[in-house]
């Protein structure tokens, strides 16, 4: 199964069915061309199609009102108690590179008016790359896309979550290898394509303390940056032979904090694939089964942006 909720396959079904019911309004009783009932026709096998879709996908019933067997799909429903959030808020605590702009939040309006009613308002200024965001592809690959351009889809897909607590455990520097990704797949099956694939090292417990979570404090310092994330030869794998939507990780970057030629980050964009970075909540996944939306401000020229990240977990 390619995503268990399909972005691409939502957009059909809605079309297809706006399309058919169109079609079926305007059905008159006498049809000289043919055509009207042809469509009438199209219309029927859209919506058998629409409810055997929603029938076999667990995760599609699990957001979409459609009712199986009815007449008509209602808007889609999402169950508040599936939704997690994977975002660290922004703020005076959030962990920025150590050579980036920090968060700011500037007070423009706080309080009651003349005019007796009360009214908050602010200015906020940060890097791009702090925080949960998105990584575009042309932070590392001239030509590629903006974050404005990256479609807002290549954020939505099936979780991947490769499990490498143990082993960055033992070395804070670690590299996802091909193995690890091919363990996934024993145990859970084929790594889909459009996966959005999640580090999980077990960094998140060390944030927001930017000394354990980053290997440094000092602003500037990013000699002493330690912390594990993607191999290249892994970051090929997933690109080439899985064509998944994604890279994301738990830690603050996607190539180690040692790296020194970005070579994953070259790799991923390379191929006009975004990443997403400081993923809060990662040990509330499970290893596969949740839908991961990854919304990031929409930034035009950024080379990334804050992003609101969310999964949708299975039932
Ligand atoms: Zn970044």
């Amino acid at each position: 199964m390619k995503l268990p909720l399909p972005a691409a396959t939502i957009g059909d079904i809605d079309t297809s069915f706006q399309q058919g019911r169109r079609a079926n309004a305007t059905t008159p009783a006498a049809d000289p061309t043919g055509l009207e009932s042809e469509r009438g026709a199209d219309y029927n096998r859209t919506m058998q199609r629409l409810c055997r879709l929603m029938a076999v996908s667990a995760a599609a019933a699990l957001i979409a009102g459609c009712s199986v067997g009815g007449s008509a799909p209602g808007p889609p429903v999402i169950d508040p108690d599936r939704v997690l959030d994977l975002s660290y808020s922004l703020g005076p605590d959030t962990v920025y590179w150590p050579t980036a702009k920090r968060f700011e939040l500037e007070r423009v309006a706080y309080g009651h008016t003349e005019a007796g009613f009360f009214y908050a308002a602010n200015n906020l200024c940060m890097a791009e790359h702090g925080g949960t965001h998105m990584d575009a592809p042309i932070h590392f690959a001239e030509g590629r896309a903006t974050a404005d351009r990256v479609p807002v889809a290549a954020g939505i897909g099936p979780a991947v979550v490769v499990d490498v607590r143990a082993q960055a455990a033992d070395d804070p520097i670690y590299r996802v290898t091909v193995a690890d990704l091919r363990a996934w797949e024993d145990a859970n099956g084929p790594i889909p394509a459009g996966a959005i694939v999640v580090m999980f090292s077990g960094w998140g417990e060390r944030w927001p303390d930017a000394a354990r979570y980053l290997g440094t404090a000092q602003r500037g310092d990013v000699a002493h940056l330690r912390f594990p994330a993607f191999s290249a030869e892994a970051a090929r794998f997933l690109v080439d032979e899985r064509e998944v939507a994604a890279l994301a990780v738990d830690t603050a970057s996607i190539d180690h904090g040692p790296s020194q030629d970005f070579i994953v980050h070259q790799i991923v964009h390379g191929a006009d694939k975004p990443a997403f970075e400081n993923l809060a909540n990662v040990d509330r996944l499970p290893p596969a089964g949740a839908t991961i939306v990854a919304l990031p401000l929409k930034v035009e020229g950024g080379s990334g942006a804050p992003a609101r990240v969310i999964a949708i977990l299975p039932p």
